[in-house]
């Protein structure tokens, strides 16, 4: 092992305190870092991010005129008691009409609000009133499964069968012609399209049933930030001093239950050594691992000496962590209406009830939703794609020439004009190729349950052994209810915070909210 390295600076504050390090510059990392160093007993904090930027999954770039985000998008449930919400409201980052209370007060179900325009593969836009009337049929289905988390037994392992089931006695009742009813199906299949965008997922059928209903909606209209989401997490950063995060300093093996010792203090161990991959390595008290569940899920059986207990190793291979992916293509000049936000676009030989076997490559641009409209200017036309699973990881092989040669096809195709321009240019996000990130968020998969993330939450060692707390886990993939959002996140690193400084000072009051 390297040298071991705990230099002094402008983070350090005189005084012997508790040596603690923040693993992963994200959301998380940044809450906690921030709530630590109000706490005198924490004097010795630095946080390690293995990527030559913070913000994580929260990353806004400039681009098309405007601002792209290629991670989090929204805020999910912007109402007061978000923490996210709330601290954008304080920055002042956030628009007028998103901070009336008439917006936090709206209740939206945790639906996907209905598309200003739908384009099916043979060239025709559907009509408004089928796509309402089928997706209000939807999202009905999507309610009836969360209900399953208040005790009545699961008829079925996943989402997607759930819904499927469904579908299958209810479109044994249709008696529109076979064309109107292949339209209805393949809209419900888009629907399920977007589920799998929203749970992060391949598929529907991969996401358990029964604990569904535990992510918890917040009141309040999605809303986004005119001047990128990152503006949250750069307010974060500036209140800690500069040389408090170490970048490019990427995390290897967590050394844990040891007696550690560095030549700078003498007579003092460290049960935690956490070692770079440079090899430096860094002796510590305290680690908060806040690394996403994909890059756990990959380095499980080398991050971690000793290795985790078989519980929570378990609790790691079984909960879900999938892809979603944005594909921004510019303009040269809109050929949607003014006004529109959004653009379903809809595969007639697709549904729910048939499987189709074929090659990634030939039908990837199927699983693609649709497109949001980004807020446009006389010269700026930019629309945002969503696409998940596999066919979104395909995509991330794909160069950018290919990319926009698929989706020109495609809106040629479905807007029934052969000769609708091609976009200028394409730009895209690639969450599963990230080394660090191995996707985009996490979901309760079959075959595990809500008590997999509190296993995965549990702090290290649990055994009460005289060293406590060695290792502490945040991230949105351990918040129960708010998983895979920026505001499961915040909270994740605030709750791991508080518990170390309720274990340095037990009559500490703990500032903020507790969901
Ligand atoms: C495409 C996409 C769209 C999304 N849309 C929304 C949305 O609209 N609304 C919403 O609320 N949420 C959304 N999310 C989810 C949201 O972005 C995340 O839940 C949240 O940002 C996660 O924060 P985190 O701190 O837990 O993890 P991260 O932000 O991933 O931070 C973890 C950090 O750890 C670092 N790291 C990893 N391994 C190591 C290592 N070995 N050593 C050191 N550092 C390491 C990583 O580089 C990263 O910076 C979206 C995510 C994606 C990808």
């Amino acid at each position: 092992m390297g040298a071991m390295e705990w230099s002094g600076g402008q983070a350090e504050r005189p005084g012997r305190g508790r040596r603690v390090l923040v693993v992963g510059g994200g959301i998380a990392g940044l809450g906690a870092a921030q709530r630590l160093r109000a706490h005198r007993a924490f004097s010795q904090l630095r946080v390690l991010e293995a990527t030559a930027r913070a913000g994580g999954r929260i990353r806004s770039e400039r681009g098309f005129g405007g601002v792209l985000e290629l991670g989090a998008h929204w805020i999910h449930g912007p109402s007061r008691g978000n923490p996210v919400f709330e601290l954008a409201a304080e920055h002042r980052l956030l628009r007028e009409k998103d901070l009336s209370e008439e917006n936090q007060r709206m209740e939206t179900g945790g639906h996907v609000g209905l598309p200003s325009v739908t384009y099916a593969s043979s060239g025709v836009s559907v009509s408004r009133e089928l796509v309402a009337e089928t997706a209000s049929l939807f999202h009905s289905l999507i309610d009836q499964a969360r209900e399953f988390v208040r005790g009545a037994a699961a008829p079925a392992p996943s989402v997607g069968e759930y819904v499927r089931g469904a579908l299958r006695a209810l479109a044994a009742g249709w008696t529109d012609r076979e064309d109107a009813r292949r339209l209805r199906l393949a809209l419900m299949h888009n629907f399920l399209n977007v589920e799998c965008c929203v749970s992060g997922t391949h598929s529907m059928d991969l996401v358990a049933l029964a604990p569904f209903g535990e992510y918890t909606v917040l009141p309040g209209l999605d809303c986004t930030f005119p001047g990128g989401y990152q503006g949250l997490t750069n307010h974060i950063m500036a209140s800690l001093p500069e040389d408090m995060i170490i970048f490019n300093k990427p995390v290897k093996t967590i050394h844990w239950n040891g007696s550690f010792q560095e030549a700078a203090s003498p007579g003092e161990t460290f049960p935690v050594l956490v070692e770079c991959e440079d090899g430096v390595c860094f002796p510590v008290h305290h680690v908060i691992v806040t690394v996403p569940l994909g890059f756990l899920k990959e380095h499980v059986d080398t991050f971690f000496e000793p290795p985790l207990p078989t519980e929570k190793a378990d609790a790691i291979r079984k909960l879900g962590f999938g892809t979603n992916n944005k594909i921004f293509l510019e303009f040269e000049e809109p050929f949607w209406e003014p006004g529109c936000q959004h653009i379903q676009v809809v595969w007639e030989d697709m549904s729910p009830l048939e499987d189709v076997a074929s090659q990634l490559q030939d039908v990837w641009f199927k699983k693609l939703i649709g497109f949001w409209v980004l807020p446009s200017s006389e010269s700026v036309h930019v629309l945002c794609g969503f696409i998940a699973g596999l066919e979104s990881e395909f995509m991330e092989t794909l160069t950018d020439e290919e990319v926009l040669l698929s989706l020109t096809q495609v809106l040629r195709r479905v807007t029934g004009n052969a000769r609708l321009p091609a976009p200028r240019s394409v730009l895209r996000s690639r969450w599963h190729s990230a080394p660090y990130t191995r996707g985009s968020y996490s979901y309760v998969a079959v075959g595990s349950t809500g008590e997999d993330i509190d296993r995965l939450a549990r702090p290290l060692p649990e055994d009460g052994a005289e060293a406590q707390l060695q290792i502490l886990f945040a991230g949105e993939a351990t918040h129960r209810t708010f998983y895979s959002t920026t505001h499961g996140a915040l909270l994740s690193g605030w709750r791991e915070a508080d518990r170390l400084i309720a274990l340095q000072d037990p009559q500490a009051q703990q500032p903020g909210p507790q969901l």
